[in-house]
């Protein structure tokens, strides 16, 4: 398709014995803001890394546009801000931004870019003489100097201020989007709101969960019961009980997602069924994507 950009195939990434990324399968079009949020150390930035081409997956391809590798016609629709970079010493802002346009075939215009990571005013000054915050918005600047199809930032808002963050948001969603993929990691849930049509929860190196941030939020609000039992429910049983959105079955141990856990549990009892089927419930699990998130966090 020409519209997909992006395309993650079967990814798997180990450290040493630590698995960053465990087969992950993503596809990402022209046109989409992606966040991807987890806790640390769940494998943002491996994935990042990844399609960087920085290192390579031990199984699993990428594809880009509808190349099989990271050539160097890739290279330049791409703009990469990582989340650790190395400033050079004894260069100015505006010198380093200019060679970094010379690396592409269409660069954005140097005041453009200059605008769009709010520099203007410190076109002149040394790169190492910036601040945290101020260093982000040059690395954001680098990222943007080819004008890119595809942007991945990586937690690109860390020391920025309040101000400086929404001028951020301000000046990415100025970028004309709907032409790009832009792919950002965040492990604030906040943050993922603020932007993202897409949110992607990465915890210990899988997917949790990949959909429209508002559905996710309202499907986190069903409630989750674990339950044991003999069999699952028949499909008699299941058109005298109240809807089950989905249900995952491992042996007797059977988990299923209800809207109204009470109305389900009350019809358990009522109709025998709970009887008939030796259940017992486990557990009972109800909250929207901040508990999710809290859940996968670990505890202080
Ligand atoms: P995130 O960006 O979500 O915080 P990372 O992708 O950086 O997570 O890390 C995922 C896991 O891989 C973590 O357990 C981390 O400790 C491990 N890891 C990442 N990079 C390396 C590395 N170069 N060597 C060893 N382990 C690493
Ligand atoms: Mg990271």
């Amino acid at each position: 398709m020409v519209n997909t950009y992006l395309h993650i195939d079967h990814i798997t990434k180990s450290y040493k014995n630590k698995t960053a990324l465990s087969s992950v399968d993503l596809t990402f079009q022209r046109g989409e803001i992606i966040t991807l949020l987890g806790p640390n150390g769940a494998g943002k930035s491996t994935l990042i890394n990844l399609i960087s081409g920085l290192i390579a997956p031990d199984a699993g391809k990428i594809t880009y546009f509808s190349e099989s590798s990271l050539t160097r016609a890739v290279k330049n629709r791409m703009g990469i801000m990582l989340q650790e970079v190395q400033m050079i010493d004894k260069v100015r802002v505006g010198e380093i931004i200019r060679l970094f346009r010379s690396y592409y075939t269409h660069p954005l215009s140097y005041p453009e870019i200059l605008e769009l990571s709010d520099l203007t005013r410190y076109e002149k000054t040394y790169a190492n003489q910036l601040s945290g915050g101020e260093t982000r918005r040059l690395q954001f600047a680098l990222a943007l100097c080819g004008n890119p199809d595809i942007l991945l930032l990586d937690e690109p808002t860390v020391g920025m201020d309040i101000d400086a963050r929404k001028r951020f948001w301000q000046n990415i969603k100025s970028l004309g989007l709907d032409q790009k993929l832009l792919l950002l990691t965040t492990h604030d849930l906040q943050e993922a709101q603020e932007i993202a049509d897409r949110l992607i929860l990465l915890a210990n190196g899988t997917i949790v969960i990949d959909g429209h941030y508002e559905a996710l939020n309202q499907a986190s609000r069903l409630t989750r019961i674990t339950l044991t039992s003999n069999r699952f429910f028949n499909e008699e049983e299941q058109h005298s009980l109240p809807l089950i959105h989905k249900s995952e079955s491992q042996d007797n141990k059977h988990t299923i997602w209800i809207d109204n856990a009470d109305a389900f549990l009350d019809a358990l009892y009522t109709t025998g069924i709970k009887q008939a089927n030796a259940i017992t419930v486990q557990a009972i699990q109800t909250g929207g994507l901040h508990e999710l998130y809290q859940s996968l966090l670990p505890t202080s």
